[in-house]
């Protein structure tokens, strides 16, 4: 569980309750993380300093056991030297940050791991954003590359200007070629299709919230992936919210940081984060509760925010963002409300893989207990390995073989799990997924949608008694 899982900070609207654990655990405010934050040793010194940090280390080696690329990968040395190590090294005569820190993901799974709760992932953030700063030629291949990759909010507009066209060129095998070539992207995988329609635009076709509800409001954070690419899931997030009679506000955001933090460029993480943290902070104000479909960016905002960045309202936001469906586990009758529902065939029997954000987040149980309760659901847990793709480290040509190794323990029992759909919340994820199986994947969202009814809730017939709380506005047809 994060830090930011078990903040308690009273008085905010829709914030996390004490008992706020996804797994319905209580939530430890005295945990000993509160004592690990980072120290500025030198009050005049502008960086943070992360050294005291390391001194929490017992070199356990429990991070390293738990670290997925170092399982792989022997020429990887894994988060104990990634954190502590090179801090102590640098306290003793400013060390270069070793090249090696590339080589992290950013699953974050050393983080959850740690039984001293150093703070590894805030460690290896700096420690790859320093390394990208004093290290990394600005016009190498992997700079642009990376750049590129972790700046898809800003290409993606522009595909999504001419989506098919954009789909028919980025799945032509001259341009995947052309990719590994030029830029290192791997050609090994499909690059994601753009929705022909945005959310954000289906959104302002639609008129806005169609239910008024000024106790009961929610701001979507919808992220960069399910705007351009799979807006059904956006939509379903919607639909799903208006079914229990939330008003649903869209704010202005830009993307989380994930891919950001990930390839070292922080100071495009910050761009980012200000421009949420200032928007989702205005929606707190007017009582909203911030959600997230993607539990990457819910991650970003709730731990990663809080150890980088000191923006006004920072730890505002981070108490007060929440994981879509636990959310709705905390605040509504979730199981209650699917008892005696059904979905179709599409739905029948799913393979889920919990993403390692959620995994972080506390968040790994919570998708089979409510597919339990749909009636007719068969859903199986594949387990607790990492898929592999960890957002734009498995799209690296370099890191192709080692990705999809780590994802073979998921390829593997998504096969026995016999299933013809996967099931995740994560988008890379079901890159992923999809890739090593070839099973369709979904998002947990639009079987709930399917469960609950997504067109009645969207004409204000939403069958649960909680649609009552709110004031329709509006019916639509699409
Ligand atoms: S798990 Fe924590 S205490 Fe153990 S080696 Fe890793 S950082 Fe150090
Ligand atoms: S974030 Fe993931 S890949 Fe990186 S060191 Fe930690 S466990 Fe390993």
């Amino acid at each position: 569980m994060s830090d930011a899982q078990r903040r308690i900070d009273d008085g905010a609207p829709g914030e996390q309750p004490s008992t706020g654990g996804a797994d319905g655990s209580d939530s430890d405010s005295d945990s000993g993380n509160d004592e690990f934050e980072p120290v500025q040793v030198f009050p005049e010194a502008e960086e943070m300093d992360l050294r005291p940090g390391a001194d929490n280390c017992y070199k356990c080696s429990t991070c390293d056991t738990n670290c997925p690329v170092a399982e792989v990968d022997d020429e990887f040395p894994g988060p104990k030297f990634q954190g502590p190590e090179q801090w102590r090294l640098k306290r003793q005569d400013d060390h270069d940050i070793d090249d090696s820190v590339m080589k992290c993901s950013n699953c974050m799974r050393c983080d959850s791991a740690c039984p001293s709760s150093v703070p590894l992932s805030q460690m290896h953030n700096t420690a790859r954003a320093e390394y990208v700063e004093e290290n990394m030629s600005k016009f190498s291949r992997e700079y642009l590359r990376n750049r590129l990759l972790a700046n898809y909010r800003r290409l993606a507009p522009l595909a999504s200007m001419f989506p098919r066209t954009a789909n028919v060129v980025m799945g032509l095998s001259v341009t995947k070629w052309l990719g590994e070539k030029t830029l290192g992207i791997t050609s090994e995988r499909e690059f994601p299709e753009f929705a022909t329609e945005t959310f954000r635009e289906w959104w302002t076709d639609r008129g806005g919230a169609k239910v008024e509800n000024e106790d009961k409001r929610i701001a979507y954070f919808h992220g960069c992936y399910s705007n351009y690419n799979t807006s059904e899931v956006a939509k379903a997030l919607v639909r799903v919210y208006e079914h229990f009679g939330y008003e649903v506000m869209v704010p202005e955001q830009s993307c989380s940081g994930t891919p950001m933090f990930a390839n070292g460029m922080l100071e495009d993480a910050r761009r980012a984060a200000e421009t949420n943290v200032r928007e989702l902070a205005a929606a707190i104000e007017d009582g909203a509760a911030v959600i997230a479909s993607c539990s990457s960016c819910s991650m970003s905002i709730r731990q990663e925010y809080p150890e980088l960045f000191d923006f006004e309202d920072t730890e505002t936001v981070a108490a007060n963002t929440w994981d879509a469906v636990e959310y709705l586990r905390v605040h509504e009758d979730l199981t209650g409300a699917l008892e005696d529902t059904a979905v179709g065939d599409e739905f029948d029997e799913l393979a889920y893989h919990a993403p390692c954000h959620s995994r972080n987040q506390g968040l790994d149980g919570q998708t089979i207990e409510v597919m339990d309760a749909i009636d007719g659901i068969d859903a199986q847990d594949v387990g607790d390995s990492c898929s592999g793709i960890s957002g734009t480290y498995g799209w690296k040509a370099e890191n192709y073989e080692t990705s999809m190794k780590i994802g073979e323990e998921m390829f593997e029992h998504m096969d026995a799990a016999e299933a013809e759909t996967g099931l995740t919340e994560c988008p890379t994820c079901s890159m992923q997924m999809e890739h090593g199986t070839g099973y369709e994947i979904k998002h947990t969202l639009e079987v709930l949608e399917a469960a609950l009814g997504g067109d009645r809730a969207e004409s204000g017939a939403g069958s649960g008694s909680n649609a009552d709380a709110g004031t329709t506005t509006a019916t639509e047809s699409n």
